[in-house]
């Protein structure tokens, strides 16, 4: 599918096959929509991918959520990430009780800096949440080392790094926590859906509990067409299970995964090919045999404008995004007593994300480059 002259070239999009379409179909006409069938064969299909025990959940912000509750993060803990992140990651930290406290990236990848992160400690501090940003790991085993070091969990905001590789393995597959966003946009979706990827054992189980009210093994439960009538309930839970109806479009997105990443690599080198060298446009260092990008940002140095940019953009039926206001700039998050996020500060002016999806053709990202080129000349 291309876009026709004059069509909206959209900044991002699900994109849907009759896979898909079927699929879901074939679950409304069986009538049982909630957790069954359809979620057990996408935690399956999701295990293979990885080779690490999953569970899936409502979204990735509820990933984010029970993982970090069932690593024991709670009321008076703290917990490193940082702020250039959606608002998510920050939710969730906050809504186990524990404090977000906002950490600095470095100004080449726009990653986590271990070294601001070291400075950010307390005896409070339990765990780590690096955010894998628009696909890129950064020095995922620094964070690693780092966090063995000094004990702490590492809760991996992967949202956007779905199939990525890291020293030739997925990432997921390695290290603690992984969670994952399957939201409309994200490498691929489940409309709404998230899932947790984690071998240990313990915490997985924890996970599986709270996702259905706290309710201990009603996962195994329904995962035998069963259900509890008279339970316990062991910890505080949530409504964060995954439905039917979700994870038969997750199973038709991960068959189809490989040229949806296929796709995304390609449009991202063609934008870097488009900008490599220019005057004042700055791509990220990604590299596109191992990232599978979920968004394409770059930083415009000297930009007076970005609103401005962005609406001749629009003008020119292009959309643009900006990934993300930091979070310690929101009022609920700021930290009067926190020491300044001087990379942070000076480089989220400069971020514009531009349109990736992989149904733009070739021709959609060599026009939006061009434009964009002609708007900064
Ligand atoms: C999408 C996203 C999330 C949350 O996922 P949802 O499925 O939207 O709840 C968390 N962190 C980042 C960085 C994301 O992009």
């Amino acid at each position: 599918m291309t876009s026709d002259k004059g069509e909206l070239i959209r900044l991002s999009k699900s994109s849907i096959s009759d896979l898909e379409k079927d699929a879901v179909l074939g679950v409304l006409d069986r009538e049982f929509l909630g957790m069954g069938a359809e979620v057990v064969a996408f935690e399956a299909a999701l295990e293979l991918f990885f080779g690490r025990p999953v569970a899936c959940v409502v979204n990735g912000t509820a990933a984010l959520h029970l993982a970090l509750q069932a690593c024991g993060i709670g009321p008076g803990d703290e917990v490193l990430v940082p702020s250039l992140t959606y608002i998510a990651s920050f939710q969730a930290i906050s809504a186990t009780g524990a404090k977000p406290v906002a950490c600095d990236i470095d100004p080449l990848g726009c990653i986590l800096d271990i070294r601001d992160a070291e400075k950010r400690m307390t005896n409070r501090t339990k765990a780590i949440m690096p955010v894998h940003y628009t696909g890129g790991v950064g020095d995922l085993a620094g964070i690693y080392k780092f966090a063995e070091e000094n004990g702490l969990r590492v809760i991996e905001d992967a949202a956007h790094a779905f199939g990525t590789l890291y020293n030739d393995v997925r990432v997921g597959s390695f290290g603690d926590v992984a969670c994952f966003s399957f939201d409309g946009i994200k490498n691929i979706t489940s409309g709404e859906g998230g899932c947790i990827v984690c071998d240990d054992l313990q915490v997985l189980q924890k996970i599986r509990d709270a996702r259905l009210l706290g309710v201990q093994n009603d996962t195994e439960k329904r995962a035998a067409g069963e259900r509890s009538w008279s339970f316990g309930v062991g910890a505080q839970g949530w409504r964060y299970h995954m439905s039917n109806i979700m994870a038969a479009i997750g199973i038709e997105q991960l068959k189809r995964f490989p040229d949806l990443a296929a796709r995304r690599r390609e449009l991202a080198r063609v934008y870097d090919q488009k900008f490599a060298d220019h005057a004042v446009i700055r791509t990220l260092p990604r590299d596109y045999d191992h990232v599978v990008p979920h968004i394409y940002v770059v930083r415009i140095k000297n930009l007076v404008s970005r609103v401005d940019l962005q609406e001749k953009l629009l003008a020119l039926g292009i959309q643009s995004g900006v990934h993300y206001q930091p979070n310690h700039t929101n009022q609920y998050y700021l930290d009067e007593s926190a020491a300044p996020l001087n990379v942070t500060t000076r480089i989220y002016p400069e971020l514009l994300t531009l349109p990736l999806h992989p149904d733009l053709s070739d021709d959609d990202v060599v026009r939006v480059s061009s434009e964009l080129m002609r708007l900064l000349a």
